[in-house]
């Protein structure tokens, strides 16, 4: 089924703003076989048959191993949209469990983007598309500053010198609703994800307390993306001084002090 053009405009707008895609680039789409990546090999298909330039893509799902990725099912799907279709089999659950236990999702998904950056090596493509939404970067920003004192959140577009790809995510102008509503025009349904951890991570924390917020304040959303973006008014402590500064100043306190007792 045809995108809505309000859709199309979305994503055209992230790929053009962000410069994410130029010509005969070779685009791989992480397809987790959630609601979100399912929707974004659909739209780039779209765009694909539309884009003024010429681009290929490609499908790839990295088996982390918790459980039944459901493979044919997302082959099928690729299949119907003249897809090429990668399977990669992992063991990374077994290392989270080992390691990570009780914080897996940061590792899992650095590995997991780890397996699928040398898949667009082995295979030959030079673009890797995720599906992070808009609500996935704001709920990555307050995650950031509540559990790792850092105000900062994923790009829309990254180019990775080391593997020579470029990431991009060009859903990012979707909210997690508009994405859930947009999947019955791929005419597929999200498969369940097998890992045990999926309901209880920091981000399902992040978003629960975010909802209560939007109960009071239905603008909390808007006022985290827009103190997101570069440029805006920051008013932020300065740096902690180093040693040798605090030691100078400390010098400076006591001189002043001395020069001070001398008046009296
Ligand atoms: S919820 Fe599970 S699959 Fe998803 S990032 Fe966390 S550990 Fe990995």
């Amino acid at each position: 089924m045809k995108l809505p053009k309000s859709y199309l405009h979305k994503l055209w707008r992230a790929v053009i703003e962000f410069e994410m895609l130029f010509t005969k680039d070779k685009v791989l789409v992480g397809l987790s076989g959630g609601k979100d990546s399912l929707f974004l090999l659909y739209a780039l298909k779209e765009m694909q048959l539309h884009s003024p330039f010429p681009f290929q893509l490609a499908a790839a799902t990295i088996d982390l191993g918790f459980g039944d990725p459901n493979a044919n099912y997302l082959q099928n799907y690729c299949q119907r949209l003249e897809v090429p279709f990668f399977l990669k089999k992992t063991t990374i659950s077994e290392v989270i469990k080992k390691t990570s236990f009780n914080n897996p999702c940061s590792k899992c998904a650095y590995f997991r983007r780890g397996a699928l950056l040398t898949l667009c090596k082995s295979e030959g493509y030079n673009v890797l598309a995720l599906a992070h939404h808009q609500d996935d970067a704001i709920e990555t920003f307050l995650l950031s500053l509540l559990y790792s004192g850092q105000l900062k959140t994923f790009l829309p577009k990254t180019y990775l010198e080391r593997s020579e790809v470029r990431v991009i995510r060009p859903l990012i102008y979707f909210t997690e609703d508009e994405v859930k509503g947009a999947l019955k025009y791929a005419g597929v349904k999200a498969i369940k994800d097998p890992c045990p951890f999926s309901r209880s991570t920091q981000r399902t924390k992040v978003k629960a307390l975010l909802k209560t917020l939007v109960k009071e304040n239905p603008n909390v959303y808007t006022h985290l993306l827009s103190a997101m973006r570069e440029g805006k008014k920051i008013e932020l402590w300065p740096q902690t001084p180093d040693k040798e500064e605090m030691h100078r100043r400390y010098k400076t306190f006591l001189g002043n002090v001395d020069t001070f007792m001398g008046t009296l």
